[in-house]
């Protein structure tokens, strides 16, 4: 059977660490055969700039850029808007301006920060003290997922990239993420992007930072929906051997992905809310 091609999980330049634009991801999509394709560019938010992400002055342009590729190529393929952001509680009425006022079609959760024990802001990167700190990144996880706001979590097992050994807090903090993807519905992704990491000495052996198994594994005990995101930050990654590789991996560890992120018909709808850069 012929795969089904779909990807949600899609950067383009205006976060300043990927390649390609809009135009040049949706050409390539189509010349890959892909049925949908959506964006999920480096959210902005509007009072802080926390790096790594397209600027607030960019996001209309980045909407009306995606609203106009939808129209010119819509005989071609199903285009969404989107966005991977952190969830951070104080912000639940931005994300709800971005759905609803700018009419984003999705917003995927990339936790790259989380709530500490004080309340601040703590990067899942690290350094972190003790795998406690997982418990908290899989707390501010799983409010995200319970504020309804997320279509999908990326790279929930992103805590593993830390150069700690999997044990209890490991093991829990799995198991809070997974029980709350199966209560809110929310998807869980497998993140092609861990396997263009490169190979790395961690306790236990040489791994990628991930995916890690075991969490998946305990995933595929539960009622989740499972997505692969390619998570490509230049063209030539919108398919590549990482994506093939999660889609072989997920099928041995007995877990069929889902290739749609969205129900629904799509409704072209156009915002012009914000004055641009
Ligand atoms: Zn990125
Ligand atoms: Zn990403």
């Amino acid at each position: 059977m012929k795969d089904i091609k779909t990807n949600f999980h899609t950067h383009v330049q205006r976060c300043r660490h990927a390649g390609g634009t809009e135009e040049e991801y949706v050409q390539a999509a189509i010349s890959l055969g892909f049925t949908q394709l959506g964006f999920s560019d480096h959210a902005p938010f509007p009072d802080k700039d926390f790096g790594m992400r397209m600027p607030f002055c960019e996001l209309q342009e980045y909407l009306d850029t995606l609203n106009a590729l939808t129209v010119k190529y819509q005989t071609d393929i199903i285009l969404w808007k989107g966005l991977e952001i952190e969830y951070l509680p104080e912000y639940q009425n931005y994300y709800e301006e971005l759905l609803t006022t700018w009419k984003f079609d999705y917003l995927l959760m990339g936790e790259h920060f989380y709530k500490d024990a004080q309340g601040a802001n703590a990067n899942i990167y690290g350094p972190l003290s003790s795998t406690e700190q997982f418990l908290l990144y899989a707390h501010s996880v799983a409010e995200g997922m319970k504020s309804g706001f997320f279509k999908a979590v990326a790279h929930p097992d992103i805590y593993m990239l830390n150069h700690f050994a999997w044990d209890k807090n490991c093991e829990k903090a799995a198991d809070i993420i997974i029980d709350t993807a199966a209560a809110t519905g929310t998807v869980l992704e497998y993140n092609a992007n861990g396997f263009r990491r490169k190979l790395e000495n961690f306790p236990g052996g040489i791994r990628h930072p991930y995916p890690y198994d075991a969490f998946w594994q305990t995933a595929a005990q539960a009622p989740v929906r499972v997505i692969v995101g390619s998570d490509c930050h230049n063209i030539p990654s919108l398919w590549d051997d990482s994506v093939e590789q999660s889609y072989g991996h997920l099928r041995e560890l007995g877990i069929e992905p889902i290739t749609e992120l969205i129900q629904g018909v799509k409704q072209y709808e156009h915002t012009r809310y914000r004055k641009t850069c």
